[in-house]
């Protein structure tokens, strides 16, 4: 149910935390990966997919030049898992986030998935199969703590895995998220290192602890497999317990 073997899972952001760990997981289960970065900073991650037995090739795109995702999407081969987990962040309250950081999220955290999550859907929907799953964020759900732009995102991704959903189920697409807790990666640095928010944040877990990139592979795998053909539209928390307090 959750074998892999002669599937192609594209990653976008694979040298990342989460990224990395879920190519890693998905090239375990038998898959061979189309690692993406924004540079060729690839060595690591393809190290550690080959010693787990999976094959590598690589995209290098800047999804920030989201106009130019159907082109470059073009020179991918069929790709049957698509795992949307690029992303940024940046940290201002409201009346101080620009609107040049708020273009810059969306565009990679949003505008990026849809042009992605359309170019190889089509290719899906033409061969009846494929899986998409794109990182989500408790801040899916929650307003979150000035990150305006970043919150925003993250809702327009889970709207946007049902409304995909919702049109490709039948067509043998899925199109499901992941949610991720509080995740040990760059992307929480500032956070982690944050001496009042820190204790705040894993005292309000009730696994007690932040998470790890590999909690998050593991429910990847499973969208990404046959266990979860008759799943659709679902944005699957991954947080310790955090939105169940
Ligand atoms: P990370 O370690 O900072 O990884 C982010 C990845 O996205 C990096 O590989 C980065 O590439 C890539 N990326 C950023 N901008 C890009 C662009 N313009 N073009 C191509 N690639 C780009 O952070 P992470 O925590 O693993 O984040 C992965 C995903 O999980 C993100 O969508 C994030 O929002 C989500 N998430 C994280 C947490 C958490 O607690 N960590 C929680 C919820 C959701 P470079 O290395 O080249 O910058």
């Amino acid at each position: 149910m959750f074998d892999l073997h002669g599937r192609t899972a594209l990653v976008t952001g694979s040298r990342g935390g989460i990224g990395r760990a879920v190519a890693v997981a998905l090239a375990r289960a038998g898959a061979d990966l189309v690692l993406h970065g924004r540079t060729d900073d690839l060595d690591d991650v393809e190290k550690d997919v080959r010693r787990v037995g999976g094959q590598a090739r690589r995209w290098i795109f800047d999804l920030a030049d989201t106009t130019a995702i159907p082109e470059a999407a073009a020179v991918l081969p069929e790709i049957d898992i698509l795992v949307n987990n690029a992303g940024i962040i940046r940290r201002a309250p409201a009346a101080e986030h620009t609107f040049h950081d708020w273009r810059s999220v969306l565009d990679v955290n949003l505008d990026a998935v849809f042009q992605l999550s359309r170019a190889i859907g089509v290719r899906m929907l033409a061969r009846r199969r494929g899986k998409i799953i794109s990182v989500a964020s408790m801040l899916s759900f929650q307003g979150g703590v000035q990150v305006p732009g970043y919150t925003a995102a993250k809702h327009g991704i889970a709207g946007l895995t049902k409304a995909l959903a919702c049109e490709w189920a039948a067509e043998g697409v899925q199109v499901n998220a992941v949610a991720p807790g509080y995740i040990t990666t760059d992307n929480t640095a500032a956070l982690q290192a944050d001496p009042v928010r820190e204790p705040e944040i894993r005292s309000r877990i009730p696994a007690g602890r932040w998470g790890r990139p590999d909690d998050v592979a593991g429910a990847v795998v499973f969208l990404a497999s046959p266990a979860s053909d008759y799943v659709n539209g679902h944005v699957l928390a991954v947080d310790g317990g955090w939105l169940a307090r």
